[in-house]
């Protein structure tokens, strides 16, 4: 977006692209009208491009036990491989003009000088930076203005796997959701076109042991371990959203501002749309000549924070009502709406009282 108006562009990132990020890539209606509204891409031209790779119109939500709720959905769930997504919208930036740096490493932010210095000593100077480097953001860690222990307390472990489809028991053709076997997480099986993606993440509460829950839901899906190559893990924020992503001339965006929808733990759709407000404030602050802290602090409260505070008070009654009374009581609650709240976890309503949301980008 900066790019495409004239302004001088560096990306740094430590990988070289195309990269691997561990992500069930799943893509709610909210993330599909972002990209319609920043890259003029459709589901269409995503199809083609190979970039969305299923589409999906149902959805399970399952226990141990049993199934909980199953339906069909208000719009379809689009999945993306994130090695070809990101990919993507990378060269999407090239083409409007960013310059892009490979293999830069990051390992110091000076974010009131607004400065970066790599691995290899090179130091970038910006007259803003967005800090867009995850969940264990080297920028963020710069930052001496946040609560790290609340921080580090709600950043979530994650495993996850790919499977070829031949490998897993039973055909996937739809999401599922797995709940019940832990405090305060989930499992996931997603299909895609050439593999199914099976994980979990919670928040490390009781001392659980991860390995261990992970290998348990192995089974449960009767997986053969055999297949299992190696598990990755990842951190994924999840209930520790930064109030203020501003510092200096720094600003935060997607996982490393902690902007995760905490409950189903989306976090694709928060990325690209605070990677949208922090550039649309810093294109506003130069031609105004004003700081851009103050109008993308408001527009993150006015559209973010209010949905990731409404979604955490709500994660918060279904796993105590979980714990209480048994992932039944997580069925009870979907199959009183369900069209709702599946219209809710896209984005056509609110996670506040499941009113009309009115987006701002749209
Ligand atoms: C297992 C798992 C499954 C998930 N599934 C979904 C899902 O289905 N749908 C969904 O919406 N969300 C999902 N998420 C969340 C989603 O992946 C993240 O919220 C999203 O990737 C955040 O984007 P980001 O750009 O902020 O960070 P990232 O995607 O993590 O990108 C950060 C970039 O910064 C670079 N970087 C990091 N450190 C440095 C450094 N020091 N110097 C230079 N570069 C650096 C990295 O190489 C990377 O390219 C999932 C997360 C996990 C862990």
């Amino acid at each position: 977006m900066l790019a495409q108006r004239g302004y001088s562009v560096a990306m740094l990132d430590r990988a070289q692209f195309p990269r691997k990020k561990l992500c069930g890539g799943l893509l709610t209606w909210k993330s599909v009208k972002l990209l319609e509204t920043v890259f003029g891409e459709d589901v269409d031209s995503l199809v083609q491009s190979g970039v969305i790779n299923h589409v999906s119109n149902h959805y399970a939500i399952r226990s141990y036990v049993n199934t909980l709720a199953e339906g069909e959905l208000p719009f379809p769930f689009h999945f993306v491989d994130r090695t070809v997504f990101d990919d993507h919208l990378l060269s999407h930036a090239k083409r409007a003009g960013a310059e892009v740096f490979e293999g830069a490493k990051i390992v110091s932010c000076d974010p009131i000088e607004g400065l970066v210095t790599l691995e290899n000593g090179d130091v970038f100077e910006g007259e803003y930076i967005i800090g867009a480097d995850g969940a264990n953001s080297v920028i963020r860690n710069s930052f001496p203005n946040y609560d790290r222990k609340r921080f580090k307390e709600f950043m979530a472990p994650a495993i996850e796997i790919s499977l070829s489809p031949s490998d897993f028991p039973r055909p996937v053709e739809f999401p599922e959701l797995i709940v019940g076997f832990m405090d305060a997480g989930y499992g996931w099986v997603f299909p895609n076109r050439d593999r199914v993606v099976v994980g979990i993440c919670g928040l490390r509460r009781n001392n659980v042991n991860f390995s261990k829950l992970f290998s348990d839901y192995l089974d449960f899906l009767k997986i053969d371990k055999a297949v299992v190559s190696g598990l990755h893990g990842h951190p994924l924020p999840y209930g520790n959203f930064l109030e203020n992503p501003v510092y200096g001339k720094t600003l935060l965006a997607g996982d490393a501002a902690g902007y995760v929808e905490p409950l189903f733990g989306e976090g694709l759709f928060f990325a690209m749309a605070t990677g949208l407000y922090s550039s649309e404030a810093i294109a506003e602050g130069l031609a105004k000549k004003i700081s851009p802290g103050p109008a993308y602090s408001q527009r993150v409260h006015q559209q973010i924070i209010p949905e990731l505070k409404a979604s955490n008070r709500l994660r918060w009654l279904l796993f105590k009502g979980m714990k209480l009374a048994g992932p039944r009581s997580l069925g009870l609650f979907v199959n009183a709406g369900a069209w709702k709240l599946a219209e809710m976890v896209h984005g056509i309503r609110s996670y506040s009282w499941l009113r009309k949301k009115r987006w701002d980008f749209l």
